[in-house]
């Protein structure tokens, strides 16, 4: 037969998921994909009880429910600081990977090149390859995962199309500051590059640092794809709800490609996620003060353990170092199985995430009940003997 595509031969399995298989097939703690095992506000369950009989069931209006959208633009408008029209604006997705997706078809061309951070959340990289397009990596450089301006200018030099930016970002947990991120937008006026934001973690960011959103830094609205979900700041990642907002000349190319790649998200979860969309500004900072909270525990936890890692400023993962409880010539994959198999807490191997050849961290997510971090650290205590 034929061969099939040679994009397939570019990238595997997503090694998050995969993770979460695995950890499945051990019974361990999922501290591998991020996602929270405690509920979401009871006000959305309520609500998704009562749609579950009121509908709506059928599809969806393709570009998003009005309500959806109208709330969304409250809410996003509100926290962006922008007037945003929820006809011209916005595109509700199946997650905000699809959002990602077709923002990366609407505004690329086979061949163009995609700049990206490394370390990277991994979809980046396969998306970019399904839409014929070249990755282009940029360090972070560890522990602080600071980024040289030159080695942009010098990509961008080369004709880079867009620059992908996770802001906070997964895995580094780094909050760009409005410096850096306007050392970044001058360059893409500079050389006519647009920004595609993955801000899904735009509420989960510890004091001092701040979020800024790219899309409102001077010049920047008309060449930046906002892209976010609902996901991690309503803690429903099973919903599947993300969103794009952008200008509208970029947007109407962005819903040419939602309309044929989803035809629409899930109508009862838009309806049900309406009242997420309306909670408060309480709400929000609730939310903050409770990741902070898990942050404290895990941390402090894997201090006393003597395993090192990264302070995140955002976002809610750390990168582990995992040197020394390695066996020599050990690879960071094999130890990640392994370690959900004898330890029973599953970890997504740093080489799932890095351009660069590294083999000794781990990333670990803290998006858990209290009496599950507890566990987990409870588990990883002895961590070198557990793993001999
Ligand atoms: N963003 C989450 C993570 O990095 C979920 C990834 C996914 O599978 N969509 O773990």
């Amino acid at each position: 037969m034929k061969p099939m595509s040679r994009k397939c031969e570019q990238f595997t399995d997503s090694v998050i998921r995969r993770m979460t298989r695995i950890s499945l097939q051990y019974n361990a703690i999922n501290l591998a994909q991020g996602f929270p095992d405690f509920d979401p506000p009871k006000e959305l369950l309520d609500r998704l009880a009562e749609v579950s009989y009121q509908g709506p069931h059928q599809y969806p209006i393709t570009m998003g429910a009005p309500n959806f959208r109208q709330a969304l633009a409250r809410k996003a408008g509100r926290f962006m600081g922008l007037s945003l029209d929820p006809e011209t604006n916005m595109v509700i997705t199946i997650g905000s990977t699809e959002a990602m997706v077709d923002t990366i078809f609407a505004l690329t061309n086979p061949g163009d090149k995609i700049a990206m951070f490394s370390p990277y959340f991994e979809n980046y990289r396969a998306q970019a390859i399904m839409a014929d397009c070249e990755p282009v990596f940029i360090p972070l450089v560890p522990p602080t995962f600071d980024f040289d301006p030159n080695v942009i200018e010098d990509a961008f030099k080369t004709g880079v199309k867009a620059i992908l930016i996770c802001n906070p970002s997964n895995p580094s947990g780094k909050v760009f500051t409005y410096d850096e991120l306007k050392t970044i937008a001058d360059l893409c006026i500079k050389y006519d590059v647009y920004a595609i934001m993955d801000e899904v973690y735009e509420h989960i960011v510890y004091a001092p640092h701040k979020h800024t959103y790219m899309s409102t830094l001077p010049g920047m609205w008309e060449r930046t794809v906002s892209c976010s979900s609902l996901s991690k700041t309503y803690s429903i990642t099973g919903w599947r709800l993300g969103y794009a907002i952008a200008a509208q000349p970029l947007m109407d190319r962005i819903k040419q490609f939602h309309d044929f790649n989803a035809v629409g998200a899930a109508s009862p979860l838009m309806e049900a996620a309406v009242v997420g969309l309306d909670m408060p500004d309480s709400y929000y900072e609730e939310f903050g003060a409770h990741y902070a909270h898990m942050k404290k525990i895990f941390t402090d936890g894997l201090t006393s353990l003597g395993i090192p890692f990264t302070d995140p400023q955002g976002a809610y993962f750390v990168l582990a170092d995992i040197g020394p409880f390695m066996k020599p010539g050990q690879k960071d994959v094999d130890f990640c199985v392994e370690m959900t198999q004898k330890v029973g807490v599953a970890c997504v191997p740093g080489s799932s995430f890095f351009n660069e050849d590294i083999n000794n961290i781990v990333r670990v997510h803290f998006a858990k009940k209290d009496e599950t971090l507890y566990e987990a650290l409870n588990r990883l205590s002895d961590l070198k003997s557990k793993m001999a």
